[in-house]
């Protein structure tokens, strides 16, 4: 743990896990929601959880300020429980509104080590009466989603229950195409680092373009992550990206502000 703490910045360091653990207990962690739209419908298909951290000493902490300090710390495991129950209770409210949406959950590596995990996945869906294809698991596409912990049969569990899983961040990382079959995702998020690129030179529209050709060839549907102008946009749309997600569209919102943005984009679409 020494070891890994070298990596942390001086602001990281200075929150400790006792220091989360109380947090956790006082209730200081919430979600907040960002909207998934098809590109070609402009609907929404879904929204990812972010966690967030309003501190009463600290303010408001971003989520990588705090998160490698639950994962080094073990204190990452009640958070788990608390994921799964607070996103999929929330969802439930959502599924009034449009009841074809799915919520979409960050995992970490540890998490994925975790024994219990499908265990709390299971629990957390029945209690709140949903099938599992409502639940989608997001995978950072990293060094550390080693073959050990892909035949470590949590993730075929996960597959077994039909829970869909995209790979996060595509394209940052180390994904080889021999990964990206077994893994048998449900869908590629491109990193956002591509579509803030995309127009700085012509090679960057042609590595987008292949990612989507990859994500195609493999049957899963492409996002791209961090859409902020029109023009990226429309050039993603053109180039048969299948969603899109970013501040053009719409920031992570609270429940209380999802609510009424998600009634209104159902309004719009009855009225087309
Ligand atoms: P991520 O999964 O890649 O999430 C996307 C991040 O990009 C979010 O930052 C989101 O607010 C931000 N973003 C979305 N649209 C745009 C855009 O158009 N432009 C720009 N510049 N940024 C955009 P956030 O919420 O700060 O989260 C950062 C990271 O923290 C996430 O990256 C994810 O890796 C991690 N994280 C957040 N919540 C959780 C969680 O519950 N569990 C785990 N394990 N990780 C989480
Ligand atoms: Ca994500």
């Amino acid at each position: 743990m020494s070891f890994l703490k070298k990596f942390l910045s001086p602001k990281q360091k200075a929150i400790t896990a006792e220091e989360l653990s109380t947090a956790l207990k006082n209730n200081e962690f919430t979600f907040y929601y960002q909207p998934e739209w098809d590109l070609k419908t402009n609907r929404v298909i879904g929204v990812e959880a972010l966690m967030r951290w309003e501190s009463p000493s600290r303010g408001f902490v971003p989520p990588m300020d705090f998160i490698p300090i639950l994962e080094q710390s073990g204190v990452i495991h009640k958070f788990t429980k608390f994921l799964f129950n607070q996103t999929l209770s929330d969802l439930t409210k959502l599924l009034e509104i449009q009841p074809d949406l799915f919520v979409a959950v960050n995992l970490s590596i540890c998490q994925l080590q975790e024994n219990d995990l499908v265990d709390i996945i299971k629990k957390a869906l029945e209690a709140n009466h949903l099938d599992a294809s409502r639940l989608e698991c997001e995978l950072t596409e990293s060094q550390e989603l080693t073959d050990e912990l892909l035949s470590n049969g949590v993730l075929d569990e996960i597959a077994k229950m039909k829970i869909p899983v995209s790979m996060d961040d595509f394209g940052s990382g180390y994904s080889s195409y021999a990964r990206l079959k077994r893994l048998n995702i449900s869908k590629l998020k491109i990193d956002l680092e591509f579509t803030r690129t995309l127009f700085d030179d012509p090679k960057n529209q042609s590595v987008v373009a292949s990612i989507i050709q990859l994500g195609h060839d493999l049957g899963s549907p492409v996002l791209a992550e961090g859409i902020e102008t029109t023009e990226q946009q429309t050039w993603l749309k053109e180039n048969g990206c299948d969603y899109g997600q970013g501040y053009w569209f719409s920031r992570a919102l609270p429940m209380k502000q999802l609510i009424p943005f998600l009634t209104q984009k159902c309004q719009e679409m009855k009225q087309k």
